[in-house]
C-alpha cells in the first residue's frame, strides 16, 4: 500500500470530539465521565492510526473497524477501568506458587484485616498504659507460645531473658536474611558452605544478600561436599556468624556430604560465634502427619539450638507475605534496634493477616489455614470430585480421563515432596492442549493448567471446591 492510499484510509477516521460525540457514546460519557473517555477514544483511534501505519488495514477492514468504534471504545474503557490484579483457579497443583500469590489467605485472617484495617487500631498504643507501644507485640506473644513451649531447657543458658525465643517482622524472608546479616556481621565474616550458595525463584542469591548487607562471605567446602572441619578451618578473628542455608529448590545427590546441625550448634557454642539458618518455607507444624518427609520446623532448628532462624509468612507458614526472624531474644533485639528493621517493618494488614494465621495454630485449627488444608486433602477426595467434574463435561469434543498424578508443594519447600493426587487430564478434538491452555487462562476468571504429554491437566488439590462449578462453566465456553 503506497502512501496515498495510507492518507486515504487515514481521512476516514473520525476525530477525538467527533467519536466522543457519537451519540451510541451518550450511555458511557454519562456513567464513566467525559474526561474517562476522551482518554479511552484517543486509545482506540492511537492504535487504529498505528494499523494503517502498518499496513495491516485495507479499505474494507478500516470500515468494518470504524463501524465498530464505539464498541471498542466502550470495551477499551472497562478494561481500563477494571483490576489488573485479580483472582485466578489454580488447577496446577502446586499448592505455594509463588506467580499465583504463593499461600491464599485464610477467612479468618481476612476478616481480621477487615476489622481492623477499614478503622484505627492499637498498631503501636498500649491501651493499659495510654502510651506508644510496639508493633511486635500483637505476633510475637504468639511466636513465643508456639516456639517457646518446650525450648527453654535447650536454648543458650547464658541468656537471663524470661522467655529466650523472640521474634520480629520484616517485608520477606530475604529482608529478613538482609537484616539478620548485617546486624550480626556487618564488617565481619560470614561463614557458609558452597553447597548452599542457592539461587531461590526471583533472584534471591546469598552471595548478593550478603554483600548488600555489608558481611563478608567465607565460603567453604565444594558444591557437593563441606564438612564441619572446613567451617572449623575457616573460622578466625574476623568471624561473626555461621550460615546454614536450606537448599530449598533443588536437591544434591550422590557423592554428598553435609555437616549436621549439630556439629554446627557445638562448634557455634565452643567458639562462641552465633548460628544462624535460613530455612526458606519455616513450617510451624510437624508436616510428617499430613505426609511431607523432608521438611523441618522452626521449633526443630531452635531445639537443636540454632540461635537465629529466619523464614517466610507465605510458605508452609500458610499466611501472609511477611519474613519472620525467630531466635535468641538477645540477638533478635540487636536487629530490632537496627536502623533497617524501620525501613523493612510491615505493615497493619500483615500483622493482621499474621496474627489470625498464628491463632488458628495455637487452637491447633489447621484446617482454617487453605494452604495446609489443601496439604491434607486425599487422593481420593480429589480424584472423586475430577469424576463429579467430569460428568458436567458432556461436549462430545473433550476427551476426558481421571489418572494419577503428583501435586507439588512449591514455594521452594521441600523439593522432593510431592503428594499423590488424581487429576482430569482433557484433549479437544480441535484444539492443541497449549491452546487450549491458552484459552483457559484467558477466561473469566483465568484457569492455570498444566500441559503434560499432550494433554490438559487439572490438579483440583488447589482449586477451592467453590470454583469446580466456574471451571466447568469455563471449559464448556471454550468448546461451546
Ligand atoms: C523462599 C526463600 C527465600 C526468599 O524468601 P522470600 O520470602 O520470597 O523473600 C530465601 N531463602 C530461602 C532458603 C528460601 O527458600
Amino acid at each position: 500500500m503506497n502512501s496515498s492510499q495510507k492518507s486515504g484510509l487515514f481521512r476516514q477516521l473520525p476525530s477525538v470530539d467527533d467519536l466522543v460525540r457519537d451519540t451510541a457514546l451518550a450511555p458511557i460519557a454519562a456513567s464513566y465521565g467525559h474526561e474517562a473517555l476522551t482518554n479511552a477514544a484517543r486509545a482506540v483511534l492511537a492504535r487504529l492510526r498505528q494499523e494503517i501505519t502498518s499496513g495491516l488495514l485495507d479499505d474494507a477492514a478500516l470500515q468494518l473497524a470504524v463501524a465498530g468504534l464505539p464498541g471498542a471504545v466502550e470495551a477499551q474503557l472497562r478494561r481500563a477501568l477494571s483490576y489488573s490484579l485479580k483472582p485466578v483457579i489454580n488447577a496446577t497443583g502446586v499448592i505455594l506458587h509463588t506467580n499465583l500469590g504463593r499461600a491464599p489467605i485464610s477467612e479468618i485472617a481476612i476478616d481480621h484485616i477487615k476489622q481492623t484495617a477499614q478503622t484505627y487500631s492499637n498498631l503501636e498504643f498500649n491501651l493499659t498504659a495510654g502510651e506508644r507501644g510496639k508493633r511486635d507485640v500483637h505476633v510475637d506473644r504468639l511466636f513465643r507460645h508456639l516456639l517457646n513451649e518446650d525450648t527453654q531447657q535447650q536454648l543458650h543458658e547464658d541468656s537471663k531473658n524470661e522467655s529466650r525465643v523472640s521474634t520480629i517482622v520484616v517485608n520477606n524472608n530475604a529482608a529478613a536474611v538482609l537484616l539478620a546479616l548485617n546486624a550480626l556481621a556487618d564488617g565481619g565474616e560470614v561463614i557458609v558452605s558452597r553447597g548452599e550458595l542457592v539461587e531461590i525463584g526471583g533472584s534471591f542469591r546469598i552471595p548478593d544478600v550478603m554483600a548488600k548487607s555489608g558481611a563478608i562471605l567465607h565460603e567453604v567446602g565444594t558444591t557437593n561436599r563441606t564438612r564441619i572441619a572446613d567451617y572449623e578451618k575457616a573460622i578466625n578473628e574476623r568471624t561473626r556468624l555461621l550460615l546454614r542455608v536450606h537448599r530449598s529448590n533443588f536437591e544434591i545427590t550422590g557423592f554428598t556430604q553435609q555437616a549436621t546441625t549439630q556439629e554446627l550448634v557445638e562448634l557455634s557454642r565452643a567458639n562462641n560465634i552465633p548460628l544462624m539458618e535460613d530455612l526458606g518455607s519455616g513450617a510451624l507444624v510437624d508436616l510428617r502427619s499430613f505426609g511431607i518427609a523432608g521438611e523441618s520446623t522452626v521449633l526443630d532448628s531452635l531445639r537443636a539450638g540454632v540461635d537465629i532462624v529466619t523464614y517466610s509468612g507465605d510458605k508452609l507458614l500458610g499466611g501472609p507475605q511477611a519474613g519472620l526472624i525467630s531466635g535468641n531474644a538477645n540477638l533478635v533485639a540487636r536487629m530490632r534496634s537496627n536502623s533497617l528493621f524501620r525501613a523493612l517493618r510491615v505493615d497493619k494488614l500483615t500483622y493482621a493477616a499474621l496474627e489470625a494465621t498464628l491463632l488458628a495454630y495455637v487452637r491447633h485449627d489447621y484446617d482454617a489455614i487453605p494452604a495446609l488444608r489443601m496439604m491434607q486433602l486425599t487422593k481420593e477426595s480429589i480424584g472423586g470430585r475430577a469424576q463429579a467434574l467430569a460428568k458436567k463435561l458432556t461436549s462430545p469434543k473433550l476427551k476426558l480421563g481421571i489418572v494419577d498424578g503428583e501435586s507439588l508443594l512449591g514455594g521452594g519447600a521441600a523439593p522432593s515432596a510431592v503428594l499423590p493426587t488424581q487429576v482430569l487430564a482433557i484433549t479437544c478434538e480441535d484444539l492443541s492442549a497449549d491452546d487450549l491452555a491458552a484459552l483457559l487462562r484467558t477466561s473469566e476468571p483465568p484457569i492455570i493448567a498444566r500441559v503434560e504429554e499432550g494433554r490438559v491437566l487439572l490438579d483440583l488439590r488447589t482449586v477451592f471446591p467453590a470454583q469446580d462449578d466456574a471451571l466447568a462453566a469455563a471449559l464448556a465456553r471454550i468448546v461451546s
